[in-house]
């Protein structure tokens, strides 16, 4: 018989649940935060689970920032948190770069200041960071300097994406040896009373429309990003728990890495989101249904403090 999916986590379930697990992974927008406020409760769950001996770890696809910041960030919201606990794909694209592509050479940064920072920080030299405006005309543009020690592209979250560097994009992928590397697919960034703005997902899929080639993710769910903190902290998948608010991203990581998975509703996704794909039939829609759900984490608090 199939397991029971996408079940409400309550009562004596959410002991059972926390007991077979010694490591938590939480998403961190509309999961432990909303923007700059925390989601009521969230610190006091994530600082009550540090205290009962769990390893918890924050898991974020946004790449505006660097470990430091987001500790920072942690810190001043009421989360006990260090850096090495944070794992953004800012920090986590410098790893790839470094361990997977085995890069030997320089970086077109379409990214921020963040992203560049973490870079350096393992090593890689970048360039691109920052405005580029456009100049001449179309040929100027074909024939437009390029850097010979490039060696990749990396593709984040950047204000400044402009034709230019879409361009220059272009012009570095037309060597079919310089690899391509994205952050995350994440096509909006969610905002409150149900606005968004463009995320880096759109700048991605243009780069790679111009380029005609497909980039290499990072971000969830991707399992790099798993892999990244399994291989330093020696983590069981099995002993894991993955919270997020998205089913297409968080959950779907959980699914393909084989942690256990609760979808939290104070973000993106809705519980009917997820019985729509459990009802689908689709194997890789069933991905994207959750072990379990919660309307926020707040609820296990009394598992914790009984
Ligand atoms: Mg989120």
């Amino acid at each position: 018989m199939a397991v029971s999916k996408c079940t409400r986590l309550s009562g004596p379930l959410t002991k059972q649940v926390l007991d077979s697990v010694d490591s938590v992974l939480f998403d961190c927008d509309g999961v432990i935060w909303r923007g700059d406020q925390p989601i009521p409760g969230a610190p006091e769950v994530v600082n009550l689970l540090k205290k009962a001996g769990k390893r918890v770890f924050f898991v974020t696809n946004n790449s505006t920032k660097t470990r430091k910041m987001y500790m920072e960030k942690l810190d001043k919201l009421g989360f006990e948190a260090s850096e090495d606990e944070v794992f953004g794909t800012a920090y986590c694209s410098a790893v790839y770069l470094k361990t997977v592509c085995n890069l030997q050479g320089k970086v077109y940064l379409i990214g921020s200041n963040a992203m560049k920072q973490e870079l350096e920080a393992m090593g890689i030299e970048q360039v691109g960071v920052g405005p580029d405006p456009v100049s001449g005309g179309q040929k100027d543009w074909a024939g437009v300097p390029l850097d010979p020690e490039v060696k990749a592209v990396l593709v984040g979250f950047d204000e400044h994406f402009s034709y230019m560097k879409l361009n220059r994009a272009l012009q570095y992928l037309s060597n079919s040896e310089c690899q391509f590397v994205g952050t995350n697919t994440d096509s909006r960034l969610p905002l409150e009373g149900g606005k968004a703005v463009p995320g880096t997902g759109c700048l991605l899929k243009a780069v790679e429309t111009a380029a005609q080639r497909h980039a290499q993710v990072v971000g969830k769910p991707s399992s790099f990003m798993f892999k990244c903190m399994a291989s330093k902290f020696k983590l069981d998948p099995s002993k894991c728990l993955m919270v997020g608010d998205r089913l297409d991203t968080d959950i779907m990581l959980g699914t393909t890495c084989g942690l256990k998975t609760l979808l939290a509703l104070t973000g993106v996704s809705t519980v009917a989101d997820a019985e729509e794909h459990q009802r689908s039939g689709c194997p890789k829609r069933q991905g994207m249904v959750p072990d379990y759900y919660v309307d926020s984490i707040a609820e296990i608090l009394p598992a914790l403090q009984a």
